[in-house]
């Protein structure tokens, strides 16, 4: 089985980043609970907005990502049973692509380089499965589409969900 696994709220905890960083400038402290349903950038008083929005292509931003808790173990696992591919749209943030490449690099060693898609649209890529927390993607996929829970998605109901990565082990069948 081909089985396609995006990074940011997948396997690296983006919104962590966020609430951290915006703790740092503004001293205020927003939980993931305050960015259900939604982002923190749309939660953030106006003057904050462009501060936010440019945390992503701020070079560091995606050094610093915490692993989000046992994906590492469990897509280890997968990745011996199954043709695992990384796949995230890179292309987005220009500061990106190299530390994604070192990230995965430092947390995710076991991943051959050509199991590592880092690409613009993630609509070319094919495959049985793929596991991610934005709905565009997982609507343009022609395979099984599984959104894995993120704060922003929490309210969202079309797709097959996977809450955490030891619903994982159950969902493919893992020892
Ligand atoms: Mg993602």
């Amino acid at each position: 089985m081909r089985i396609l696994i995006d990074m940011d709220e997948v396997i690296a905890d983006a919104v962590a980043l966020f609430l951290k960083w915006y703790e740092r400038d503004f001293g205020i402290r927003y939980t993931e609970k305050d960015v259900y349903g939604t982002k923190l950038l749309h939660i953030v008083p106006e003057a904050h907005k462009s501060t936010v929005a440019a945390y992503p292509h701020t070079k560091g931003f995606f050094d610093d990502l915490p692993v989000i808790p046992n994906s590492q173990e469990i897509l280890k696992q997968l990745y011996e049973a199954h043709e695992v591919y990384i796949v995230s749209a890179a292309m987005e943030f220009k500061h990106s692509l190299y530390p994604k490449f070192e990230w995965l690099e430092q947390h995710f060693p076991f991943i051959h380089w050509k199991r590592r898609v880092l690409c613009g649209d993630k609509s070319v890529i094919k495959g049985d499965v793929l596991i991610d927390d934005h709905d565009f993607n997982l609507e343009t996929f022609t395979g099984r589409r599984v959104m894995f829970t993120s704060p922003h998605n929490v309210h969202d109901t079309r797709f097959e969900r996977m809450n955490n990565w030891l619903e994982a082990k159950q969902f493919f069948d893992l020892k």
